[in-house]
């Protein structure tokens, strides 16, 4: 994550690697391996995590961020504002890099301010992908299992 914000803060164009963290939780999911991408990849819980700790107040998120619609709420905001800003960028490839990289960098700056006056991961609560990861899962969940007979 600190690599990826030094590189696009040089040069805008990495910030297209964005797609692949945005990405990643929902292949995941999809492949049927659950919030994996929150516990063991996902490189802004881990920075959250790791950096925060000295530094948080570690206050309890208010209740009302732990609902299901607030979730759903915040999910529907950000893939409005993503979807906004990508429709704006007119498909070019450097202005499409620059809308990552603010989408990334915004959503960031929010995650440091809740870790920093809630716990250090509070984002990981509220967080749209992995919210999003979530009700894949659920829906992964729901499928019918195919079971081979194997005799
Ligand atoms: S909830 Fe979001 S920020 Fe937290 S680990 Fe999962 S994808 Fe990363």
């Amino acid at each position: 994550m600190i690599l990826f914000l030094i590189l696009s803060i040089l040069d805008f164009r990495f910030g297209i690697f964005g797609f692949i963290c945005m990405g990643a939780p929902m292949y995941h999911a999809l492949r049927g391996r659950g919030k994996i991408h929150c516990s063991k990849y996902c490189p802004r819980g881990s920075l959250l995590g790791l950096f925060l700790k000295k530094i948080s107040l570690n206050n309890a998120l208010p209740r009302f961020m732990l609902t299901k619609k607030f979730k759903n709420g915040l999910l529907i905001f950000m893939l409005s504002v993503f979807s906004f800003a990508m429709y704006h960028t007119d498909g070019v490839p450097i202005r499409i890099a620059f809308a990552m990289f603010r989408f990334m960098s915004t959503s960031l700056i929010v995650g440091i301010l809740m870790g920093v006056t809630f716990k250090p991961r509070s984002w990981c609560a509220v967080c749209p992908m992995g919210h999003g990861t979530v009700l894949i899962d659920q829906q992964m969940n729901k499928r019918p299992k195919v079971v081979f007979n194997t005799k």
